[in-house]
């Protein structure tokens, strides 16, 4: 199927649901990017910040940038001057460099917490019983402005069994929202991609990204 004819499907699945979908653009090139846009995406991912400098130089502004992936101190620099949302945050060695680095380019930068709600060792995020601290530390960064939680489940045969993950990301959710820590903009739920944007949506995420869905099989 086409990308245009993609983007149609998920907004039928989602049946009525309008999250943010964030189309993850990672090892996929301009023009599809282009074709998203053109089709209505505002919104696009990258989980590699080199991959999206170049990408940068020839969309630029025309949508909003999210980082997905994983970021190293070494390239907060360069994350902060593209991204809108860095959605990866996961410690709080890496939200002091972002706001040290924000600061000096004069820039308030959104961000999101990444939790491990799976506890899997080989993916990124901060556990979920440490995240409100967390939260509290970044809430106390003058240059930073956190606006909610991001979230990866496993990959799953049936997408039902992330359902329990999604609700607990869920009650964090609210639980960091009820907190009213002071500076932040608590509006965000990242969860969801190809396999389980459905549950995920109809567990409360309203930022969904999706690769695959929309672009096809990615070559490596
Ligand atoms: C690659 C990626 C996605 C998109 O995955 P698909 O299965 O292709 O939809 C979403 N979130 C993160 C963090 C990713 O790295």
């Amino acid at each position: 199927m086409s990308i245009e004819a993609n983007l149609t499907h998920i907004t039928q699945n989602l049946r009525g649901a309008k999250p943010k979908i964030v189309a993850v653009t990672k090892n996929h090139g301009i023009a599809a990017m282009r074709t998203a846009i053109d089709w209505g995406i505002c919104a696009i991912g990258e989980n590699r910040v080199q991959e999206a400098i170049t990408k940068y130089a020839d969309l630029n502004r025309q949508v909003e940038w999210h980082l997905i992936g994983h970021l190293q101190t070494n390239k907060v620099r360069n994350a902060v001057r593209i991204f809108d949302l860095i959605q990866s945050v996961d410690s709080e060695r890496l939200a002091l460099e972002i706001d040290r680095v924000a600061g000096k380019l004069g820039k308030r930068q959104d961000i999101l917490i990444q939790v491990n709600i799976a506890g899997e060792s080989q993916k990124y995020g901060i556990p979920p019983r440490d995240t409100m601290t967390l939260a509290r530390v970044v809430s106390d960064l003058p240059n930073l402005q956190l606006c909610g939680l991001m979230a990866i489940a496993p990959l799953y045969d049936d997408p039902e069994q992330a359902r329990p993950l999604f609700r607990e990301m869920k009650r964090l959710f609210q639980e960091l929202a009820a907190a009213r820590l002071a500076n932040t903009n608590i509006q965000w739920l990242s969860m969801g991609m190809t396999n389980d944007y459905c549950v995920a949506v109809e567990e409360g995420a309203n930022l969904i990204r999706v690769g695959t869905g929309i672009f096809g099989q990615r070559e490596y």
